[in-house]
């Protein structure tokens, strides 16, 4: 039986973990924290996943929370014009299925215990290079899964890949209970995008948290700009107090909803910030043993288009099939790269469509946001390609290709 080491359990970690013990792998997964320490943690993230993420958990039983969770229908996305009315307000719809929003303290704590269950070795203990030198001789594959810890440093930065080197966004989240629905989709439950040109952007993400399902608040702030007001870290009411004072001078329509709203728990928020960045999946140690990167330690995508737990679903699901398929042959540098690659034919859509994100709209995108408008075909597009970014290639990134698009939808 192969015996893998795969350290840190997020997403990515757990994922492949949970799924190479369904095949029968002696799998090893080193985690920072016990699951009640996950429990009692601070949240992570806002970890909106799309259908075809949501697919792959399913496919292996992994999808423990499908009866409890908010399940949202559609994308909107808002955005305010120079009066403070609403220049845009339309909603795409997830012609896929539903997005989901587990709390990363809720699902990792629980599948960390699922992998005990399920034969899997845990063991709990912050990992470090020195450990993974002596470690490594004793399996056929070493994993770093370790997110966006500092076991990346044994993964050189790729500059062709990775256009910044500072955070393009201040990050601030706020999970809350009590939030009203939207005046225009009583009861509907969908994702909202808003976009505050030149400041910023807000998310609004129906998720499932400790306490059940929540509201999560998601602002991102050009850096120095209004929404970059996080840096001294305040205690959780104080964020959501600060969160809605933007919101009412910046998005009156969000504040209206949210003013009653309040915080789901004291770790209930996150505030932070870090650079997008490509790595080189083969990392050597000291002793000359190799390790493979998975996930947000090789590609780590600004939060802005929701799609780092998307990526690191799809990135295990890629290289469980490439481990798989290796059979009984040595896990060696060539086959490290090649796992990498397939994966990458995939997340470079995902890293476009995010740091495309990150600038300035070009004139062209304008012109898509502006159409959806009023032509629900472009709306539903839009939406369905943060659920499938390589779809994006094919007509939002360069202006022949949209108006192309736009032309043969008018
Ligand atoms: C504010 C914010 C909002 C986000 N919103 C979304 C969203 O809506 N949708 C989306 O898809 N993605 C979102 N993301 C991104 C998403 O959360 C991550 O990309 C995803 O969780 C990455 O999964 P991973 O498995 O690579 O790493 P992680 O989930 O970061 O897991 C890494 C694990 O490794 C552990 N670890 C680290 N170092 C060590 C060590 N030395 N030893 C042992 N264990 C270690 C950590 O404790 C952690 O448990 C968001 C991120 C942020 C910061």
């Amino acid at each position: 039986m192969r015996r893998i080491l795969i350290v840190g359990a997020g997403q990515s970690g757990l994922q492949l973990a949970l799924t190479l013990r369904a095949h029968d792998y002696d799998v090893t997964l080193m985690s920072a924290k016990t699951p009640d320490e996950i429990r009692g943690g601070w949240v992570t993230s806002t970890q909106c996943m799309f259908a075809d993420s949501l697919s792959i958990e399913r496919k292996h039983g992994l999808n423990l929370w499908d009866d409890v969770a908010p399940a949202a229908g559609g994308q909107g996305v808002s955005m305010p014009g120079p009066d403070g009315e609403r220049a845009l307000n339309w909603l795409g719809k997830w012609e896929a299925g539903p997005a989901q929003s587990i709390d990363q303290r809720v699902k990792m704590s629980t599948w960390l215990e699922l992998l005990e269950d399920r034969g899997g070795n845990v063991i709990i203990h912050g990992v470090t290079t020195a450990d993974l030198n002596s470690l490594a001789r004793m399996y056929d594959l070493v994993i770093v899964a370790a997110g966006k810890g500092e076991l990346v440093q044994l993964f050189d930065r790729d500059p062709s890949r990775s256009p910044f080197s500072k955070p393009q966004r201040a990050l601030s989240v706020s999970y809350v209970h009590g939030t009203e629905s939207r005046p225009e989709t009583p009861g509907a439950v969908d994702v909202w995008v808003n976009l505050v040109p030149g400041i910023g952007e807000h998310i609004s993400i129906p998720g499932y948290t400790l306490s059940g399902p929540c509201q999560i608040l998601y602002v991102s702030g050009i850096p120095g700009g209004p929404l970059d007001v996080f840096s001294d870290r305040p205690a959780a009411d104080e964020q959501f107090r600060r969160h809605l004072e933007l919101f009412k001078q910046y998005l009156p329509w969000e504040y209206e909803r949210y003013r009653n709203a309040e915080i789901t728990d004291s770790k209930g928020v996150l505030t932070g910030g870090y650079a997008p960045v490509v790595r080189h999946p083969v990392g050597e140690l000291p002793s000359g043993g190799l390790v493979l990167g998975m996930a947000d330690v090789v590609v780590a995508n600004d939060p802005v288009s929701g799609q780092g737990a998307n990526n690191a679903a799809k990135c295990a699901e890629s290289y469980l099939a490439s481990i798989l398929e290796h059979g009984d042959k040595p896990f060696d540098r060539e086959w490290m790269q090649t796992t990498f690659d397939t994966y990458w034919e995939y997340a470079q859509h995902v890293t476009r469509l995010t740091n495309t994100m990150l600038v300035p709209p070009p004139e062209h995108i304008q012109k898509i946001l502006g159409v959806a408008q009023t032509n629900q075909k472009v709306a539903n597009r839009f939406a369905n390609g943060f659920n499938n970014p390589p779809d994006m290639a094919d007509w939002f990134f360069e202006p022949d290709k949209a108006e192309a698009y736009l032309t043969s939808v008018a």
